[in-house]
């Protein structure tokens, strides 16, 4: 197998994320309806991708909330608004922070139609339009490393060690590439047993799991490890440990999975240069659409396909313009395309917007 490059791992990353829109779950049980999304997490872990197992009505009913994810403070009024009209101090719980910033969150909640409010005196009453559902069932975090040398297997083991501990995803995997060796080369590496392991072919989308995962702990308080023991990374005797209790937990989590609801994975367009004139999309299964420069002759990572980018060149005004085939150049089809599909996967939302 070929040595990776940074442009053939966020190529496999993608490749991923489509797998796992297609197949999840891996074992062929009744499949939940995933909604899949890349490079998200918190401050401290950033997961390659990640897929929501979601519960098809409340999925539907999260519809009602709009396309764009609810931040921690809107989360926090749109839950606890109450079903009849209530003086919003009296109607939420105090949020542990100064009672101006859930003016503010109230206000942006009517702003986007989210929630109802009226003046009564001076005091601002609420009242909620739909119940906030529980639409996410679980979440499963995907570490993508199509070869796995042994230094980005110490890494990875770290950062595995980590989600154990911490246990905010219900289930964490490796990704890597089908070598089709009799004993995939990531098994022998000395990654945590929770860990699940999925050998996946990117040209055609086969997968084989390797090794299936154990189920974190989600609802019990989460460990992070301050200080490790000296001498062998694995003993953890001597080290310090910080812990995270289970409702801070759960708050991290959904507000996760509202940035992959708002994200999901198709979103790498944002970050790089459909309107370079190089820029093309190339389908890799007929079907997925993946970024390709012809200026390189490659899949590009997103990093480089930047205004810095020493061959960036604007796509020609007439591209732009209807003069081109159909409504503008390249980049503005597949985007066009791209977000479609995106809302394709949110059941409520109109995919023909
Ligand atoms: S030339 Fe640079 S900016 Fe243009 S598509 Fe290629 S990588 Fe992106």
């Amino acid at each position: 197998m070929a040595a990776h490059t940074a442009e053939s791992e966020f190529a496999f990353e993608l490749r991923t994320c489509r797998w796992a829109e297609r197949t999840w779950p891996p074992d062929g049980d009744d499949a939940p309806i995933p909604i899949v999304a890349r490079q998200l997490g918190t401050k401290r872990r950033r997961w390659d991708t990640i897929v929501l197992e979601c519960d098809p009505d409340a999925l539907e009913q999260r519809a009602n909330f709009g396309p764009e994810r609810l931040d921690g403070d809107l989360l926090h009024v749109v839950r606890n608004a109450p079903a009849e009209w209530a003086y919003y101090r009296d109607a939420l719980p105090y949020p542990g922070y100064p009672w101006r910033y859930v003016r503010e969150a109230i206000h942006r909640a009517d702003d986007r139609g989210i929630l109802e409010t009226r003046k009564n005196g001076n005091r601002i009453e609420i009242r909620r339009k739909w119940a906030y559902p529980d639409w996410v069932d679980r979440i499963v975090a995907i570490e993508n490393k199509p070869d796995l040398d042994a230094s980005a297997a110490r890494v990875l083991a770290d950062q595995l060690e980590y989600d154990v501990g911490m246990a905010l995803a219900d289930e964490v995997w490796v990704a890597t590439e089908a070598t089709g060796d009799r004993i995939e080369p990531v098994l022998l590496e000395d990654l945590p047993v929770e860990a699940g392991v999925l050998a996946l072919e990117p040209e055609t989308l086969a997968a084989t799991v390797e090794w299936f995962p154990r189920s974190l702990a989600v609802d019990d308080p989460g460990t992070r490890i301050l200080e490790r023991a000296s001498g062998d990374g694995r003993d953890a005797s001597a080290a310090r440990f910080e812990y995270v209790d289970p409702e801070e937990k759960a708050r991290t989590r959904l507000e996760i999975a509202e940035r992959a609801y708002e994200r999901g994975w198709r979103s790498f367009l944002d970050t790089m240069r459909p309107d370079c004139r190089h820029f093309e999309a190339r389908a890799a299964d007929g079907l997925q659409a993946l970024p390709y420069c012809r200026a390189k002759g490659r899949c590009q990572t997103a990093a480089e396909c930047a205004g810095s980018c020493p061959s960036f060149e604007p796509e020609p005004p007439a591209w732009r313009s209807r003069e081109w085939p159909i409504e503008g150049g390249p980049g503005k089809t597949i985007r066009r395309v791209l977000e479609g599909r995106r809302r394709r996967r949110r059941p409520g939302q109109d995919a023909n917007r």
